[in-house]
């Protein structure tokens, strides 16, 4: 393993989380909300968080990796593991598995599941007091929204962003229940097709936003003006003509 940004790896010194790893095998990878989780043999853990422009992926010879490869790991047949990441925002930690465990309890429905019925949404939604889009993106109650979805999805809905969705009818929640899970199936199919390209993954196939970034530009419902606000400490992009 190597570890070209040690604040990607914070609070392991490099040094330490190298040895904690070296010889393992990788025994399995899931995803929860936006956590890849990478178990490794001997209990071990690996937590990844791509950030905003972190990428996971394997490549046939490690020596071929690219520049902005903050972390990368050799593995047994030469092929390189390759945490690449332009903003390094990203995050890699090493978990004993009991401790991961706790931390992954925290995490709310995945929304692309079984379990994410239109019931437990209102249930979710009506319970909250949060600006929609705060609620959103807490991951404590839905895990994976992100601040593009989230806005993405609301767009699609026609719903104020800064409202609390407690009062909001059911019909209006169905609505946005449904742009939530059309705005991510869109989503894994881009990133799908990106990681399929031969080489590195492909910035190109970007999830086509309808909002969000879009800021001063006219709305391609309306035509009205495209706000930018603060939330949360982030940048939330709507109509304020359509989204009400
Ligand atoms: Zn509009």
């Amino acid at each position: 393993m190597r570890i070209e940004r040690a604040n990607m790896v914070k609070p392991h010194p490099p040094p330490v989380l190298c040895q904690l790893v070296e010889g393992r095998q990788v025994e399995s990878v899931e995803r929860r909300g936006k956590n890849i989780l990478l178990g490794l043999s001997g209990m071990g853990l690996l937590h990844v968080h791509l950030g905003m422009t972190g990428n996971l992926f394997v490549i046939p010879d490690v020596r071929f990796r690219c520049l902005s490869a903050r972390i990368w790991f050799e593995l047994d047949d030469g092929k390189g593991l390759i945490f690449e990441d332009p903003r390094t925002l990203g995050r890699l930690r090493f978990y004993h598995r009991q401790e991961a465990s706790g931390l992954l309890a925290e995490l709310g429905v995945e929304p692309l599941s079984d379990q994410f019925t239109l019931s437990r949404f209102v249930e979710l939604a009506r319970s909250s007091r949060q600006p929609a889009k705060i609620f959103l993106m807490d991951q404590r109650r839905i895990a994976g929204l992100g601040n593009i979805y989230a806005a993405e999805a609301l767009f699609r809905a026609r719903m104020d962003p800064r409202k609390s969705l407690s009062r909001v009818s059911r019909k209006k929640l169905a609505a946005l229940h449904q742009a939530i899970v059309e705005v991510l199936n869109q989503a894994v199919e881009c990133a799908v097709k990106a990681y399929a390209k031969p080489g590195v993954f492909q910035e190109a196939e970007e999830f086509p936003c309808q909002v969000y970034a879009r800021e001063g530009k006219p709305c391609l419902r309306c035509g009205h003006s495209i706000r930018r606000i603060h939330q949360g400490g982030r940048s939330t992009y709507f109509c304020p003509a359509c989204q009400r």
